[in-house]
């Protein structure tokens, strides 16, 4: 079939109501209609479906179209005949979700041929019968929607995908359309061989969003910088990406109580909450939606101010597909990422168990996503070298490493390095080996090598491994470097990369960011005082205001013959460097500061506080007060109840399935959170008067800290572990709270 541009035009404005073709849309259905494969790469809203769409509708027979979500096929299909009136039979789609009837009217339909476009699962198309069915009917061609779907590298592989082919060939002789928004060179390479389209002219669209900002952040306080954002951005929509269900249930929550109208969605949720919790979003009745990554795929919600991931995401490709739902009219899209290494070693951890080659692959996209978030580099060409595209410019300007950019260094002789190493050995090897090689790191996988012996071996030793791994990431991105992927990511030198080690020039690299762990906030609230963190380690306080709040703290310590460490900790004095509390309210937000210790101990420091930051004019952060959830596990309720009704503590561990440890670690966090609890009915029994008070005064007078190893140590065997615990929390309880 042939048309001219002006007939394809029409038929555009007839059947869409749009006057111009898109980007590359016109050339891509003239390729289709006159009978060739093609293959287009556009990114998520550029339009890849009137690429089919049109066709279809022009063509002779019927188009099938190939889509993974039976929930979309139901949207595509009303989108279709909402363009359409008076046609309902156009369009159908023919998946598990039809009872026989509807089945059957389907097909009636199809075999009078009235239906121009049939969408349908890949497990139906893969199903004997439709098979059979579908050779009886006149077909114009497929369309292979979501083609990522057929590569175990994409984020989503499915792989029913990998039987579309030999079914097409079965089915007849007709062209293919694959449609794609995220395909790296890699997964590009896998949908034309499995859909054997080596001829099909392959339409790629810039994958850049120049209205996307793009930016990394510590993962040390993600629920605080969330709630703050979202408050100083009100009324904007945006969409909050959590790994676990439970993450996304809490974070709704907690965005609620703080006064954020937000919903979850989640797989776990059934399809009636589901549905009613995707409208409110579409329908702006609530401004975030808080989710994994079952939510998004198929929405075309325009204005979606920003997208968050609260975890870091599993891959590059489900990264830029999700945040690629920001923005989409072309106006401000944010999107902000918490990262903290402790997240990619619980990722790391879930691959365990699965078949050694999906891990393999799993932890190198794990690996690309962990050198984007460290990477000091311009996001944006991080990004667009990933999915093979050179981003031109120095500075793109709309990133936090192009806004605040970080020192350079000149890395040639670097990089001559890294290329010499590679060079010299026989073999190829991964990016981390070559790195612990130059940084000197002798590991038993080097050793095997006998790699400890090469010259190379240690000469950047003094520099860090980091910086190894970021220079040779680098090198990846100038394209001095290549990575196989499909031989486990094994670096190589390419022509470029030799070209500059026989004349070498000045070549600016930056060193990677340094990002400090993040709280493990999944068992913030259950971890006992032993385990405690001390966040604020590097954590952008307020250096001077903290040497004044210690000040204050040796005198009242002095004064109240108490040791210092038991009127506030470390990290609550760094918290309020951070949060200039100037009322006793807000004093009660640093962490470990409870009702009782901001009475009895508080004043003194809010008035300081708030003379210093008048002084200084400091800007507190927006005057927010983040309240948390309360304590879901209803235990610390029940506990707190029990203790003060004097139940026996073994009572109390057994009507709750704890043992006797867990019982502290529960009653522990519940004194330094804050709450006096009086726990001598219980010591009484269980310990001789003297013991207590030995250990009661070596907390008072001895300790440098609340450590139990510490106060085991001191006190010696005489003591178990149980009393000291025992008496540490009576003593945390009395003078503390
Ligand atoms: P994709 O599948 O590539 O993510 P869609 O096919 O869902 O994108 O299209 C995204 C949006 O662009 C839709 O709202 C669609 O109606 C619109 N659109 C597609 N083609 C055109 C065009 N030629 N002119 C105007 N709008 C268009
Ligand atoms: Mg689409």
């Amino acid at each position: 079939m042939q048309l001219s541009s002006e007939e394809l035009h029409k038929a555009l404005k007839k059947y869409f109501g749009f006057d111009t073709f898109k980007g590359n849309q016109e050339e891509i259905i003239q390729d289709l209609i006159s009978g060739k494969d093609v293959f287009v790469l556009m990114p998520t809203g550029g339009g890849k479906s009137l690429c089919y769409q049109l066709p279809a509708l022009l063509m002779e027979g019927t188009a099938i179209v190939v889509s993974p979500l039976i929930a979309l096929m139901k949207n595509q299909v009303d989108a279709i005949r909402g363009f359409i009136e008076n046609r309902d039979g156009i369009a159908h789609f023919l998946n598990s979700s039809l009872n026989k009837a509807q089945t059957n009217e389907v097909k009636e339909d199809l075999l009078k041929g009235v239906t121009k476009l049939l969408y349908m699962a890949p497990e139906s198309l893969t199903k004997e019968d439709n098979i059979d069915f579908l050779k009886q009917i006149h077909i114009s061609f497929f369309a292979i929607d979501e083609a990522h779907c057929i590569s175990e590298w994409g984020h989503d592989f499915r792989p029913e995908y990998r039987r579309i082919r030999p079914i097409v060939d079965e089915i007849g002789n007709v062209p293919i359309i694959a449609l794609t928004a995220t395909a790296t060179p890699k997964v590009r390479e896998d949908i034309k061989r499995n859909l054997k389209m080596d001829e099909a002219k392959v339409f790629i669209s810039s994958f850049n969003r120049p209205n996307l900002y793009y930016e990394v952040r510590d993962k040390s306080n993600p629920k605080r910088d969330i709630i703050k954002y979202i408050k100083d951005n009100p009324g904007k929509s945006g969409i909050i990406y959590c790994l676990s269900r439970k993450k996304v249930e809490e974070i709704s929550e907690l965005l609620n109580i703080n006064g954020i109208k937000a919903l979850p969605y989640h797989a776990g949720l059934d399809a009636a909450t589901r549905a009613h919790n995707q409208d409110a979003f579409l329908t702006q009745e609530v401004d975030v939606i808080v989710a994994t990554i079952a939510f998004g795929m198929g929405i075309d919600k325009p204005d979606v101010r920003f997208v968050i991931h609260y975890d870091i995401p599993k891959s590059l490709e489900g990264y830029y597909q999700e945040t690629g739902r920001a923005g989409r009219d072309g106006n401000e899209g944010e999107c902000i990422c918490f990262y903290s290494y402790k997240d990619i070693q619980k990722l790391e951890k879930f691959m365990q168990g699965k078949p050694v080659s999906e891990q393999e692959i799993g932890k190198q996209l794990l690996q690309e996503t962990v050198a984007y978030a460290e990477s000091n580099q311009c996001r944006r060409k991080i990004l667009l070298n990933y999915f093979g595209e050179d981003y031109p410019q120095e500075n793109c300007g709309m990133c936090d490493n192009c806004l605040h950019p970080k020192k350079q260094f000149d890395g040639m002789e670097d990089m001559l390095y890294v290329i010499e190493l590679i060079n010299s050995m026989k073999e190829n090897f991964k990016g981390e080996q070559l790195a612990n090689i130059l940084g000197g790191v002798s590991n038993a996988l080097i050793k095997s090598y006998n790699q400890n012996k090469l010259e190379l071996f240690g000469i950047g030793r003094d520099k860090g491994v980091r910086h190894w791994n970021a220079v040779i990431r680098q090198g990846l991105v100038l394209h001095m470097l290549d990575k196989d992927i499909e031989r486990y990511g094994l670096i190589s030198v390419t022509p470029a990369g030799n070209a500059f080690y026989k004349r070498p020039h000045k070549l600016m690299l930056t060193e990677d960011r340094d990002f400090v762990d993040g709280e493990d906030d999944d068992d913030d609230e259950e971890s006992s005082m032993e385990n405690r963190k001390l966040p604020g380690t590097g954590g952008g306080g307020n250096d001077e205001l903290l040497a004044i709040l210690k000040g204050i703290r040796s005198d009242m310590s002095r004064k109240l013959s108490l040791p210092p460490w038991i009127i506030f900790s470390d990290p609550s004095l760094e918290d309020m460097t951070i949060l200039y509390p100037i009322t006793l309210v807000e004093l009660k937000n640093c962490q470990g500061v409870g009702e009782g210790k901001a009475r009895k101990y508080g004043q003194p420091f809010v008035n300081v506080i708030s003379k210093y930051v008048e002084e200084n004019g400091i800007q507190r952060p927006s005057d927010f007060v983040m309240r948390s959830a309360p304590n879901k596990s209803s235990n610390k309720i029940f506990i707190i109840q029990s203790i003060d009704r004097r139940i026996p503590f073994e009572e109390i561990a057994n009507s709750r399935d704890m043992d006797i440890d867990e019982l502290l670690d529960e009653i522990e966090s519940i004194v330094s959170s804050g709450t006096h609890l009086n726990i001598d009915y219980c010591i009484r029994q269980n310990i001789d008067e003297d013991k207590i008070d030995d250990i009661y005064s070596y907390f008072k007078e001895e300790a440098s800290s609340d450590s139990l190893s510490d106060a085991m140590k001191e006190l010696g065997p005489d003591y178990t572990e149980e009393e000291i615990r025992l008496v540490r929390i009576k003593f945390l309880s009395e003078v503390g709270n």
